[in-house]
């Protein structure tokens, strides 16, 4: 049996494209239908790899966007110089097939047993693998309570808006706008710091978990907020995407 899930988990394979729609101008949610899929955790990722004609290959990780029993969907942001992003949210359409391999990971997951208060910080993308633990949360009817801060650009950048602004009880949605906000806007602006973590997280008595993510620079300074607010570092999980995104 073990050998089997691991075996399923490092192989690469072709999954479908059964959907690509857009969440913003440049962030694509796109669902796959993969032969061979056990299931995932919330806040597991993917592998994904391409390759050219001419053999060569490059491979990047994707957050599962989707909650666990849902079919497998990532949502991916395009960054317009990058190699692999302008792909997936770009060229690819439903029908086409994408290499993968997954799920991967075991640190960065949430599910009901793990109970909470729960503390979510995102920066850009980074609440993709959130938004995952969030459909889980509701799915499951868990009754741990969860506080989202969303860092994003600007309003027209925050991903799965609609969904974000509909969930009720027990999820309470912030946003900081870091670079341009609507009129009229009465949010959060600028980046994360120690005042406004203070004033959105649950406070570090609360036992409060916290998980992280977005862009090493983002959750590296979200990271050491909570843990100057008194969190203890073994209650911070973190997931970083690499490069610093300029949030
Ligand atoms: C565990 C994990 C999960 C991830 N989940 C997601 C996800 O759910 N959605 C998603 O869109 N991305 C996610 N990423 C990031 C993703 O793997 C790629 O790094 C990203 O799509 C850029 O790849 P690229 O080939 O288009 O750009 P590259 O060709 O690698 O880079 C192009 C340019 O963009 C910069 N850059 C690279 N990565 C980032 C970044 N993350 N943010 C801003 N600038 C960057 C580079 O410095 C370079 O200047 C995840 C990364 C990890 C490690």
């Amino acid at each position: 049996m073990e050998t089997t899930a691991i075996r399923g988990r490092l192989n690469w394979q072709a999954a479908r494209v059964i959907s690509v729609s857009w969440e913003t101008a440049s962030v694509a949610t796109i669902e796959l239908e993969p032969p061979d899929w056990a299931g995932h955790r919330a806040g597991q990722h993917v592998d994904v790899r391409l390759t050219a004609e001419d053999g060569y290959t490059a491979e990047r990780s994707y957050s599962i966007a989707s909650a666990p029993g849902e079919p497998l969907a990532i949502t991916v942001e395009r960054l317009e110089d990058g190699e692999v992003s302008p792909y997936l949210a770009g060229e690819l359409r439903a029908g086409d097939e994408l290499e993968l391999r997954g799920p991967i990971g075991g640190y960065f997951v949430w599910g009901p047993s793990d109970g909470g208060p729960l503390t979510l910080l995102a920066g850009g993308s980074g609440v993709v693998p959130l938004r995952s633990m969030l459909r889980h949360r509701v799915s499951t009817r868990s009754g741990a309570q969860a506080r989202l801060l969303y860092s994003a650009r600007g309003w027209e950048d925050v991903i799965y808006r609609d969904e974000l602004g509909q969930y009720g009880d027990g999820i309470r949605v912030s946003y900081t706008l870091t670079r341009s906000h609507p009129p009229g806007w009465t949010g959060h602006t600028g980046r994360i710091d120690s005042a406004l973590l203070a004033e959105v997280a649950w406070p570090a008595g609360a036992n409060p978990l916290a998980y992280i993510c977005g862009p090493t620079s983002f959750v590296e300074a979200a990271a050491a907020g909570l843990v100057g607010l008194g969190y203890p570092p073994e209650r911070v999980k973190t997931e970083r995407f690499g490069a610093t995104g300029g949030r």
